[in-house]
């Protein structure tokens, strides 16, 4: 890998870098080099320049939505995340760099006085990582007002993507499965009354504050697994946490991970812990819910790395 050329295009390098940086679990152990890109320009130089070294990597936005192994990985990672909005408005359409906040949108979104991202306020990573999991709340998702995406793939290519192509689910999308990079999506949103707008993202941010962990403080990735899928086509997806709960997930722990109080569906460390504590916590969560309800709750968390298999 030709480290002068990523540098000379702005890209950031860390040798032996731990994950447990990157990542609001603060887990996971190193990999060999660490790739930080904020713009679209940077990302393309990086994918790049590793595909013409033959190299493999990993990606990641934000690290929210994560568990890093503890031994770390192999390859080489590319984060794409931004500390600045790479927006650009006219006319009811955000062009946005996959590697924007997700929040930095929706407070931009509701700043314009457009309608559709203020549910999505206070969710944490960037639009990259919101789209490749078809991140949302309160009932919405963000591939619902997708208009265009740009990707490249793990050959450097680009190309420009309708939303269906995209096979947006319930928290999937084919990014998934494809490993394609959201390098920027144009978004297009219908005009809102801008006080209601601002009200409702004040409410999210507050009901969020209230609900959730502030990840800065208590390390966690969310919501650890899926809502449970309705059973009739009219149900509605039915909280994962309803299951732990009654299946007795809020009195497990394992060292420093336990459910967080509030909502049994949110791992939580507020010890120190590995990254293999927390799934082994997990599958103790999901197989309570196993034997209670004869239900096989589905992880939402992406795993990277090897982990240890479990015996029950
Ligand atoms: C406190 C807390 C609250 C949360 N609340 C919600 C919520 O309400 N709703 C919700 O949906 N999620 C929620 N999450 C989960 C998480 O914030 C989302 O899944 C988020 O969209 C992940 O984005 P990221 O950039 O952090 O992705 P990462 O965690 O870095 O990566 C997740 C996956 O996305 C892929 N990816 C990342 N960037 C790109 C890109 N540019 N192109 C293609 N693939 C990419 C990665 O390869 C990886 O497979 C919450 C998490 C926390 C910690």
């Amino acid at each position: 890998m030709n480290a002068a050329a990523l540098q000379a295009a702005g890209c950031a390098l860390f040798a032996h870098e731990p994950l447990s940086r990157h990542t609001t679990f603060q887990l996971g152990g190193p990999c060999p080099v660490l790739i930080a890109c904020a713009t679209p320009e940077q990302l393309h130089t990086a994918v790049a320049e590793l595909h013409r070294s033959g190299e493999a990597f990993e990606l990641i936005g934000g690290g929210s939505n994560l568990l890093v192994a503890d031994g770390g990985l192999p390859s080489a990672i590319i984060r794409y995340q931004s500390a600045q909005p790479l927006i650009a408005y006219a006319h009811g359409v955000l062009n946005v760099s996959g590697s924007t906040q997700f929040d930095d949108v929706a407070a931009c979104a509701v700043r314009e006085g457009l309608a559709g991202l203020e549910l999505f306020s206070g969710i944490p990573g960037t639009l990259g990582g919101a789209l490749a999991g078809n991140a949302g709340a309160f009932g919405k998702h963000i591939g619902d007002v997708l208009e265009e995406v740009t990707l490249l793939d793990r050959a450097g290519r680009l190309r420009h993507a309708a939303p269906a192509e995209l096979r947006f689910a319930y928290r999937s999308s084919a990014l998934q499965t494809s490993g394609e990079i959201v390098v920027a999506a144009r978004l297009r949103l219908p005009p809102g009354e801008a006080a209601v707008l601002a009200h409702q993202r004040n409410e999210c941010l507050m009901i969020r504050q209230q609900k959730h962990p502030d990840w800065h403080v208590t390390p966690t990735a969310g919501s650890f697994f899926r809502n449970v899928a309705p059973t009739s086509a009219a149900g509605r997806r039915q909280a994962a946490g309803w299951f732990l709960e009654q299946s007795g997930a809020l009195e497990m722990r394992l060292h420093g991970a336990r459910p967080y109080a509030k909502h049994a569906n949110i791992i939580v460390r507020d010890g120190p812990c590995s990254a293999q504590d927390v799934l082994d916590l997990s599958r103790r969560m999901a197989d309570a819910v196993a034997q209670k309800f004869n239900l096989q709750l589905e992880r939402e968390v992406r795993l990277l790395g090897a982990f240890a298999s479990y015996e029950r």
